[in-house]
């Protein structure tokens, strides 16, 4: 993430505009640009060579008006207080946007997983999940993969937690492997989301997204998907990136090649021949119809939104644009679906695996797809008839909807005591 750019800042600039749309009551924006909870833990872990390193770790509950809290746990090298609390506020809106009952949380622990050992991260998060085990719960505060994490971390938060409880409590996270009480279709649900998103946003904007040509950023849990089912649908794929670097070949890039041959190799998908490489600055600036970046935070900024050449973003992200970025897409006429209207596929499918295990009763594959698609669809309609209703960009009319039934749901519940 570029550190120059503060997205907490971002997050509440974004609040703000909302509030400003919604003519909010000042005590209200006051308590909603607060995150109502956070925790800061250091915790001891001893090596595979027997030393001891000390992890810092975060956990932020943003808002619970709407329900229990609710948001991933990621681990990267470059997390902090203020970034895990931005996280969290954007979880609090993508709920609300998508209606689900949630208020937004996030968790993050401060390391690089590619330095350790399988059985190392194992222990980081069994500890992690101990240290933040008074906030989580399967009422109260539900975790999920992010960034750097995956269904395994998941299998062993539920473990951990569980083992502190005294019985097996799958709600308590979702993301979990299948055999565990995790959900058919979470795994890709974040992807699939997204490209039901961009599905009807290319309609706005007069493309036909069978024959539309796509660059992808990030080749993760949501890229990855995100590609192959563009693809799978006909569009061209012609620029993707890893950790590593970026690809681009102009007649299209073999998708599911790409990820079933190079993505677990060392090189990953430097290694394949047939394309060019390109730095991360030319694969943003690329010609294409359809840009999704599903990397980190701050990618298109104020210093390389005016060589944006997509017609359409939709934000498989979180924070991906920043709002100097926003100004600039949205007077050169660039649609961006917002990432709490565009990437909100993932938690919609978690709250199914919650409600699934709350019930111990799970769905079919194509149940939970069509019910997903179906949401997804519903939240953008709505989301384009704000935006043309209140004359705004996509952030902000998603931002209206969001903020909008947080505060109605603070207001209808009333201020303890
Ligand atoms: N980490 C994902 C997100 O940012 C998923 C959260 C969840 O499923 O709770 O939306």
């Amino acid at each position: 993430m570029s550190k120059h750019v503060n997205v907490l800042e971002m997050a509440r600039q974004q609040l703000a505009v909302a509030a400003f749309h919604l003519d909010l009551d000042e005590g209200l924006h006051a308590v909603l640009a607060r995150p109502k909870t956070q925790m800061v833990v250091n915790f001891p872990v001893v090596l595979d060579n027997g030393q001891v390193q000390c992890f810092e770790g975060f956990r932020v509950q943003h808002n619970a008006s709407r329900g229990p809290t609710k948001g991933g746990i990621r681990f990267h090298h470059d997390v902090d207080l203020d970034e895990t609390t931005a996280l969290a506020m954007w979880m609090t809106w993508k709920c609300a946007v998508v209606n689900i009952p949630y208020g937004g949380a996030k968790g993050s622990v401060r390391i690089n997983t590619k330095k350790y050992s399988k059985r190392e991260l194992e222990k980081v998060t069994r500890r992690f999940t101990s240290e933040i085990s008074s906030m989580v719960g399967e009422r109260s505060d539900i975790p999920a993969p992010d960034i750097g994490t995956n269904a395994q971390v998941m299998a062993w938060v539920m473990d951990t937690y569980s083992m502190i409880r005294g019985y097996t409590t799958p709600g308590v996270v979702t993301g979990k492997p299948i055999a565990l009480g995790g959900s058919e279709g979470r795994n890709e649900a974040t992807g699939r989301g997204v490209i039901v998103a961009a599905h009807e946003a290319t309609k706005r904007v007069g493309l036909d997204f069978a024959n539309s040509t796509v660059v992808v950023q990030g080749f993760g849990n949501v890229g990855s998907v995100a590609a192959m089912l563009a693809e799978e649908a006909g569009a061209k794929v012609i620029g993707i990136s890893d950790a590593r670097g970026a690809i681009f070949n102009p007649n299209g890039l073999p998708i599911k090649e790409l990820y079933h041959r190079y993505s677990g190799r060392d090189g990953g998908i430097q290694e394949y021949k047939d394309c060019d490489r390109i730095t991360n600055a030319e694969l943003l600036a690329l010609d294409c119809d359809i840009l999704i970046p599903s990397a980190i935070a701050a990618q298109i900024t104020g210093e390389n939104a005016h060589a944006v050449k997509a017609k359409l973003i939709v934000e498989g992200a979180n924070g991906p644009t920043t709002p100097e970025a926003d100004q600039i897409l949205d007077d050169r006429g660039i649609l961006a679906v917002p990432d709490i209207l565009a990437n909100a596929g993932g938690v919609v499918v978690s709250y199914f695996e919650w409600v699934q295990d709350l019930q111990n009763f799970f769905w079919e594959e194509g149940e939970v797809n069509n019910k997903l698609e179906r949401i997804m669809r519903n939240a953008y309609k709505a989301v384009e008839a704000t935006m043309d209703e209140h004359k705004v960009g996509m952030r902000t009319a998603a931002h209206i909807i969001g903020v909008k039934r947080v505060a109605d749901a603070t207001i209808t519940r009333g201020i303890f005591p």
